[in-house]
């Protein structure tokens, strides 16, 4: 019987981590305990781990489903490094290769086995009876919302994957994304049949990353000014465009960077070699169309930039997600203009569907509001993606800009005015050049005849364009949601109008740099110069073994070393990212070459600065009642206390019963609360004397055995109370 505590213990020794983060703990023990489960994490949450460390604590052999050919051999590379027995079979391998694997399989000697899911209905049913000869232990469905019709990226082949909980009935199943609203996640239960699962889902917010917007005037200076404090740094820069691609790429190696174009224009085998120098650290900046990305898992990403205003918030938050998956501080920034959005609006217009064009529509809309924000723009993101978040993020410009609030009631009295007597029926450029007084024909002579016409003269465009966003923000001023959106007067405008409020409105802005302090803690002080040793070292070894340099050790990896300085093996163990395996194989080349470092600066070692990391233990953190923000588990924990039932407090916070079962029973593993305040003791006992009886801790097994006078969450009080005693 597998339990957390050996889980831990493969996460150190194979991975060389010391806690687990977010949900992976949860959803690795719901897997242990045989249950089906969605896992919803983003980018660089960590998913793999959720599947490899059970897969290793399981007798048998783990199958994952995986779409991408080329992200498979990554994964098998990074685990092979760290010693486990892992392989693919796609169709990149030779028949004869492919029947080694199947050997090693039936021989038991393969811990993880990736296909691709088209694999499952090959040849009939070979592949299905070869997987029924051996004992697959477990299935984890990775990229699990390409089963989902909603999603952006259906791919029929997963449709097959219905079959398996009916080939397999009593393996559990995993499905793993990291993009899935409620209609997807919903779809992914049906669509594979998963028998009451259990649903994890981790925060979507990437603290790590820095939200940027900025004008696009003048935007290659600013990109050349942005790249250069960038200089050693991986980077994508996306371009709506094939030829944008091309010559922003040109541009840029005229001005000294080492940039390369990719899209999928471009020859397979170019298109192959570009993205593959990225991966090795060979090429630092691919100036893109969204073609690019998908297939690739680098970790150290560190800035995502968009040249052009992309189509939607799902796409822009998917592809600025590919900056920081190993954790460390990273940028994302777009260049916006109005322009683009009405070029784009074009592009949005879908022949004789007039539904899908609103969509759509909508949708570009949203994210030209993103790009038009005063306030913080992460809390939009993520409200969004319908999680709260706290009003201020402290790390994007809108956060980290210092307005200068000026006394603007007259100013908002003017702009109210104007969008009064043009009868709330225009935006807001012609409201601007309107109350400039523009001369141009585009303004009706009409309105040239009104007293507020050119009654804001004094005040440039510019200016007055952050002056009505920011009424706008504050609620003076709303939006219609028209293709081209017209200025309304609201309540609130209403009363400045009439004298009856002052308004404070930001004129100028300054955006500071995001001090060190404010960064995420992994990025600690360094010795940027023992770094790039350490990096070259890599580099080699990488190069020799054939592998990306982040499959032998990750940016965080080094920089660990670089900060702390470890003098010895036993040092390297606590230094996370070296399991057994890698202190092994590679600890003494990199304790080399940071003793010669340290012996050379005449520098001593900080390993004791190194505390063992306690991973914030994140779930996903939720506004309360009260407005602060907490913890989804003190939520319910304060319900109970309140004295509301299980029911009820699903009922309020629109969770399932499950969930809020697994809340609690969390608590009872802590000590907080006890079963009997769930259970009915007459349970209790039963519930005990089948543990006792058939040695398991297994919720599945003991459900099995006990029948209908109890159920899952039973189990789990019980179970939950056992686990806290030991
Ligand atoms: P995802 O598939 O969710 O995008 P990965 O599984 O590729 O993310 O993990 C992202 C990175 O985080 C990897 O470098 C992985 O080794 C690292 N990682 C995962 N879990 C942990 C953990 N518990 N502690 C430290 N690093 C972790
Ligand atoms: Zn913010």
């Amino acid at each position: 019987m597998s339990t957390i505590w050996q889980a831990q213990q493969i996460l150190k020794h194979k991975f060389g981590y010391d806690n687990f983060r977010l949900e992976q703990q949860n959803a690795i023990q719901c897997t242990l305990d045989k249950r089906d489960s969605v896992v919803l994490m983003p980018t660089g949450g960590g998913k793999s781990i959720c599947f490899q460390v059970p897969a290793l604590l399981f007798e048998g052999l783990t199958v994952v489903i995986s779409p991408l050919i080329s992200l498979m051999k990554d994964q098998v590379d990074s685990l092979r490094s760290n010693g486990i027995n892992a392989a693919y079979l796609n169709s990149s391998l030779s028949a004869n290769e492919q029947n080694q694997i199947m050997q090693l399989a039936r021989n038991n000697q393969l811990k993880l086995l990736y296909v691709a899911p088209e694999r499952l209905l090959q040849q009939g049913d070979a592949f299905i009876n070869f997987l029924k000869e051996i004992k697959v232990s477990f299935f984890a469905i990775d990229e699990a919302h390409c089963i989902s019709s909603w999603g952006h990226d259906f791919r029929p082949e997963y449709l097959q994957l219905a079959r398996l909980k009916h080939l397999f009935p009593g393996v559990p199943v995993a499905a793993l994304t990291a993009t899935a609203d409620k209609l997807v996640r919903k779809d992914i239960i049906d669509k594979l049949e998963l028998r009451s699962p259990e649903v994890f889902i981790s925060s979507f917010n990437r603290p790590n990353i820095n939200y940027y917007v900025e004008a696009k005037k003048n935007y290659f200076e600013k990109l050349v000014a942005f790249l250069s404090k960038h200089k050693n740094d991986s980077g994508i820069i996306y371009c709506l465009s094939r030829a944008g691609t091309e010559s922003l790429a040109s541009d840029l190696r005229k001005d000294g960077f080492d940039a390369l174009a990719y899209h999928a224009g471009l020859e397979k085998g170019e298109r192959e070699k570009t993205q593959e120098r990225f991966i090795r650290d060979e090429v630092k900046i691919i100036v893109a169309t969204i073609a690019f990305g998908m297939g690739i898992d680098k970790p150290n990403v560190r800035f995502v930039v968009h040249a052009d205003i992309p189509k939607n918030i799902e796409g822009y938050y998917q592809e600025t997600g590919r900056a920081g998956r190993d954790g460390l501080h990273s940028e994302a920034v777009l260049y916006y203009s109005a322009g683009d959005v009405i070029k784009l609006k074009s592009f949005v217009l879908i022949t004789d569907n007039a539904e899908q064009t609103k969509i759509l529509t909508r949708k570009l809309d949203q994210m030209a509001k993103y790009a038009q924000l005063t306030t913080c723009r992460r809390k939009y993101l993520l409200n969004y993606f319908d999680e709260p978040a706290p009003d201020t993020c402290g790390s994007c410009d809108v956060c980290l800009s210092k307005y200068e609030l000026v006394d603007a009631t007259v100013i908002a009295q003017k702009a109210l005015s104007a969008v009064v007597r043009l009868k709330e029926n225009f935006g807001i450029n012609y409201t601007i050049d309107f109350l400039r007084g523009s001369k141009s024909e585009k303004i009706r002579e009409e309105h040239k005849q009104i007293k507020t016409y050119g009654a804001g003269a004094d005040i440039s465009k510019e200016e007055w364009a952050v002056y009505m966003r920011d009424l706008i923000a504050k609620g003076f001023l709303a939006q219609t949601e028209d293709e081209y959106p017209k200025l309304k007067l609201t309540e609130r405008g209403k009363d400045v109008l009439m004298g009856k409020a002052e308004v404070q409105l930001a004129k100028s802005r300054v955006v500071e740099e995001t001090k060190p302090a404010q960064r995420t803690k992994a990025e600690m002080v360094y010795e940027k110069e023992l770094f790039e040793l350490l990096r070259s070292l890599r580099k080699t070894i990488a190069d020799s073994e054939g592998v990306p340099p982040y499959v032998i050790l990750s940016d965080a990896t080094l920089i660990e070393l670089s900060a702390y300085l470890p003098q010895s093996l036993t040092d390297i163990r606590k230094i996370s990212g070296f399991g057994d395996v890698k202190v092994s194989r590679y600890g003494g080349d990199f304790l080399d070459v940071v003793i010669k470092y340290c012996k050379r600066k005449d520098i001593g070692t900080r390993m004791e600065l190194k505390q063992p990391k306690r991973e914030k233990k994140s779930t996903r953190p939720v506004m309360a009642e009260d407005g602060s923000y907490k913890n989804t588990y003190q939520i319910t924990l304060d319900l109970h206390r309140q004295g509301l039932t299980i029911a009820e407090i699903a009922k309020q916070r629109k969770m399932s019963a499950t969930t809020i079962a697994g809340h609690l029973a969390m608590f009872v593993e802590t000590g907080d609360l006890r079963a009997d305040e769930f259970v009915t003791k007459e349970k209790i006992n039963y519930i005990r004397n089948l543990i006792d009886e058939h040695g398991s801790l297994s919720l599945k097994a003991i459900k099995e055995h006990g029948g209908d006078s109890i159920t899952y969450d039973d189990i789990k009080f019980v179970v939950s109370e056992i686990r806290g005693v030991k």
